[in-house]
């Protein structure tokens, strides 16, 4: 049995991630989606709204599960038998960054990074742009999945 972890903050989720997350799912048996709980990090939802958001959108892929995880992700793979990281790799600039985490992760605890191209559709995608756009009225409306879109105007409204 093979069951993998997508990382990542997912501050929201957006069709990028669900991309990845679909893909891994279609190709593992087991796909967890890890979302860091960092409260260093300031971030639009609290870590219990974006596990909500991302069990709403990935609700028909009766494999993936969503977890919160705080500090490592080697270790959060350590205890829940996860035999290896998967994420999306968008550009050159994600390339530097991947390869070396990837590279610790392995040195320290012998866990397998999968790197998946990103879907040309979404290769300029991230979270950070999708609230930037959307905080100044920009339309995000093809970025992100419906749920995600109804609760972030609310909560850019409310700002
Ligand atoms: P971001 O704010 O850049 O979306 P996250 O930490 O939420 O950052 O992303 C988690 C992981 O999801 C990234 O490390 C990357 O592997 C993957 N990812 C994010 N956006 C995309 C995308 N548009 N296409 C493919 N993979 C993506």
């Amino acid at each position: 049995m093979i069951r993998v972890v997508c990382p990542g903050s997912f501050d929201p989720v957006t069709n990028g991630h669900l991309d990845i997350i679909s893909r891994a799912a279609k190709l593992h048996d087991e796909v967890i989606v890890g979302v860091l709980r960092n409260p260093s990090k300031s971030s639009l939802f609290t870590a219990d709204e974006r596990v909500e958001l991302l069990r709403e959108v990935s609700k028909d892929l009766p494999n993936v599960a969503v977890a919160k995880f705080n500090g490592l992700i080697v270790d959060f793979c350590r205890a829940n038998e996860v035999s290896a990281i998967v994420k999306g790799l968008r550009a050159v600039t994600d390339f530097d960054y991947e390869m070396q985490m990837a590279q610790m992760n392995y040195n320290q605890a012998g866990v397998e990074t999968l790197f998946m191209t990103t879907n040309p559709l979404y290769a300029f995608l991230s979270s950070s742009l999708v609230k930037e756009f959307a905080r100044y009225g920009g339309d995000v409306a093809s970025l992100v999945p419906e749920p995600v879109l109804h609760q972030l105007t609310e909560r850019l409204a409310r700002e």
